[in-house]
């Protein structure tokens, strides 16, 4: 399904000092493998300069990007330059570690275009960061945050975790109360997934840590949008929440509307014209197949429209815009009134979905359920 939409470029770095007790990412410790690693994303760039020639959104996430010097990124930075243009207006996103960068690092950063930065915060209750393995505290969070702000950055989002083993609402509205008080742009708040081959993901699952009934969990949820909208914050996707639609992070929303993108680096996804690709998760394979110079592609598949359509529809659910009617027929050829008119209507009724001037979007009872309502 080719649309008119400007491609974004992530590029995936993956390298962490530590590894976080609920992490299953595709990360390595292993920080000597950082200028191999370099090379190769170098001749992966290089690769696509034919495929890709516009993005208007770029984002360095990971993975740990701070853990790169700042003439490694750099270096990064001009290269996509040089290889592919990068419009004027782009949105440019780093994911950073409170830990890692002072006042100078990020006027650095700012300096190279970067515009937009994600400070991997998680909690602001020192029990909770030690719980979570993190390798900053919270004092280092909220130094990160203010020193962001002094660089030059208006466009500053924070990552928060709720639903830890054991957290007590009062205690996750705390960190909450605590960053709404720093005015962050961008808030995401994601429900701790457990995966059981993680620390904690294991202990949970062996009962040695207690683990929250969904329905508390939808008491998480619920009571987050509720204070994070009451504080100015629009509720614009299941887990994320900006100042206002023009601070919502462009270079996501495209992953949420099949336009196309170009993900570089171990296990990096890309999407193009239907055709879903995926890079090795393992670093070394993805070194050496560029050695080798071929793509470090792991498999791909080609979607037909029916998955594309289900796609549509499930992430659709997911934001508060919801699914234009119209814009739904052209593009995946599906009337979905009439095809799933009685059951919306039925929904309508519950308070999970408004139907109103030619769209379908979730209530905030509707996308703590968005799962379930996609099945229908
Ligand atoms: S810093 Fe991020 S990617 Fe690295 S281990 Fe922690 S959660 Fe995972």
């Amino acid at each position: 399904m080719a649309t008119k939409a400007v491609p974004g470029l992530y590029i995936h770095i993956p390298f962490c000092r530590v590894r976080c007790a609920y992490c299953d990412f595709c990360s390595t410790t292993d920080i000597a493998l950082i200028t191999d690693y370099l090379h190769a994303l170098s001749k992966e760039i290089e690769l696509y300069r034919d495929d890709f020639p516009t993005f208007d959104t770029v984002y360095l996430g990971g993975g740990t990007p701070s853990l790169l010097s700042l003439n490694q990124i750099e270096a990064i930075m001009e290269k996509i330059h040089n290889v592919f243009s990068i419009q004027h207006s782009s949105e440019i996103t780093i994911e950073v570690n409170p830990a890692d960068l002072d006042l100078v690092d990020l006027e650095r950063l700012r300096g190279l275009g970067i515009n937009r930065i994600n400070i991997g915060v998680q909690s602001l209750e020192e029990r909770e960061l030690i719980l979570l393995g993190r390798r900053h505290n919270s004092c280092l969070a909220l130094v990160a945050i203010e020193e962001a702000l002094k660089a030059g950055f208006e466009n500053i989002g924070i990552d928060l975790i709720y639903g830890l083993p054991g957290q007590r609402l009062s205690r996750w509205h705390n960190t909450l109360a605590k960053a709404i008080s720093l005015n962050p742009s961008h808030l995401s708040c994601y429900e701790l997934e457990l995966k059981p081959g993680t620390p904690l993901g294991r202990k949970c699952l062996t009962r040695e840590l207690p683990v929250h009934s969904q329905e508390i969990l939808r008491d998480f949820f619920m009571s987050t949008s509720e204070i994070l909208e009451d504080s100015g914050y629009v509720h614009y996707e299941i887990s994320n929440f900006a100042k206002g639609m023009e601070k919502a992070s462009r270079h996501n929303q495209k992953y949420w509307d099949h336009t196309p993108y170009l993900g570089l680096g171990p296990s990096a996804h890309s999407f193009k014209a239907n055709n879903r690709w995926w890079n090795h998760e393992s670093l070394a394979e993805y070194i050496q197949d560029l050695r080798d110079n071929k793509h470090p592609v792991s498999a791909s598949e080609t979607l037909g429209l029916g998955e594309l359509l289900m796609e549509a529809w499930f992430l659709g659910l997911r934001t508060k815009r919801g699914i234009d009617l119209d814009v739904f027929q052209q593009r995946y050829g599906c009337d979905l009134m009439k095809e799933k008119g009685p059951a919306l209507i039925d929904l309508a009724k519950a308070g999970l979905i408004i139907i109103e001037s030619g769209s379908v979007r979730p209530t905030r009872s509707g996308m703590a359920v968005c799962d379930a309502l996609a099945l229908i």
